[in-house]
């Protein structure tokens, strides 16, 4: 049995970010994820990516910014159950609680967060009849390494922000870039919009709408796609990849079953305080709760995990008072031994 202070379910960069404010807080956290690597969306939808909106960094690409967070977290030591979903939760006598993940491993904690994000990714999938066959034979539901397409034919079909940005991205990348869309008009951004027309008009996208595709081929490896444009016979376009970029069906998965207030896929808490559920000792943090005015954003995510840390230093220290310090002013103790001094205070009078 694991045992720790805050279990936090998700290291995607709430669940990290959770793990430096507790450290502060002398707390220590272990972070169970489904996914083989922290990092959450980040690193599984967008790790290429440019961020612009976190304070301090005018870009940074979400990879990155999942290693500034490990780099940032590990001081604090931080243990991790990766590639195991948390199936099962169990309030316990002394009022801690015990997570089992689908592999069977327990972990005990007073005080469990649950970032999980967007929870399990699902991908929703054209209703083609042979998709399965080509997964990773040529079809891919998201874009992990855009190197991977370097000089290659791609097609992507969507309407949506990822669509407009991937194809953007991947016309500078592979040999052609094909956007395929059941209507004439785009849900995404205005200026990805103007972007993807001024590549079409210069020859490095090619825009097939409203089209829709009706068929794969290929005997071991995806080859061709057919595509129908509407009040048309089918044709068939030769491609190495064909990437659907139709969303994530957004599944909190276990998670739904644990007696938790659930609005619209998401864990109702209460902001006014501490993103607490209504279960006492249970948070949610980042884009897996909702409360009047939620923004799904990653500097969101990093508050709501600051005022949570404190409630649960609460609960694992009752009666004990904790007085805020200033990083600047107390310097850090990590649980590795390291120390970040704070400067010293130097005492010079004044003439
Ligand atoms: C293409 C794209 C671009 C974006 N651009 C920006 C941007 O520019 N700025 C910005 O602020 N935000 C952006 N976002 C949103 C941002 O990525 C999210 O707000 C952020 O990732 C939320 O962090 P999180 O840690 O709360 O959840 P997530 O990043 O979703 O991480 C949650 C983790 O929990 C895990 N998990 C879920 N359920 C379980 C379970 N039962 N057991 C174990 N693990 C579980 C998941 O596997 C996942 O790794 C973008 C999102 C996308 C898709």
């Amino acid at each position: 049995m694991i045992t720790t202070d805050i279990l936090i379910i998700g290291a995607g960069p709430t669940g990290l970010f959770t793990v430096f404010e507790a450290g502060l807080l002398k707390l220590k956290c272990h972070l169970i994820d489904a996914l083989p690597q922290a990092g959450g969306q980040c690193s599984e939808l967008y790790p290429k990516k440019p961020i612009y909106d976190i304070p301090a960094y005018p870009e940074i690409l979400a990879g990155d910014l999942t290693e500034k967070l490990l780099e940032q977290s590990k001081q604090f030591e931080p243990g991790f159950t990766l590639g195991e979903r948390a199936e099962t939760i169990e309030k316990q006598a002394d009022g801690s609680f015990v997570v089992t993940t689908n592999k069977g491993t327990q972990h005990k904690a007073p005080v469990v967060a649950i970032a999980g994000g967007l929870g399990s990714f699902e991908p929703r999938k054209p209703l083609l009849e042979n998709i399965e066959f080509y997964e990773d034979k040529g079809v891919a539901y998201m874009v992990k390494d855009p190197e991977v397409y370097r000089n290659k034919k791609v097609v992507i079909s969507g309407g949506g922000d990822s669509a407009l940005d991937w194809a953007i991205f991947l016309s500078d990348v592979a040999s052609e870039v094909t956007l395929i869309h059941r209507r004439n008009e785009f849900r995404g951004a205005l200026d990805s919009v103007d972007k993807v027309q001024e590549l079409k008009n210069k020859g490095l996208i090619t825009l097939i709408t409203p089209a829709e595709v009706t068929g794969l081929i290929g005997e071991t490896q995806l080859q061709a796609i057919e595509v129908t444009k509407a009040g048309e016979s089918p044709v068939t376009i030769e491609t190495d990849c064909f990437i659907p970029l139709f969303g994530l069906s957004p599944k909190l998965g276990p998670i739904a079953q644990w007696g938790l207030e659930i609005e619209k896929n998401a864990i109702k808490v209460n902001n006014a305080l501490d993103y607490q559920t209504n279960i006492p000792g249970i948070f949610a943090i980042g884009d897996v709760n909702t409360y009047p005015g939620k923004l799904k954003l990653i500097l969101c995510g990093f508050h709501e995990a600051t005022l949570m840390c404190q409630a649960a230093y609460q609960i694992i220290n009752p009666g004990k008072r904790y007085v805020l310090k200033y990083t600047t002013v107390s310097g850090i103790d990590g649980f590795d031994g390291t120390r970040k001094e704070a400067p010293k205070a130097v005492v010079k009078s004044i003439n």
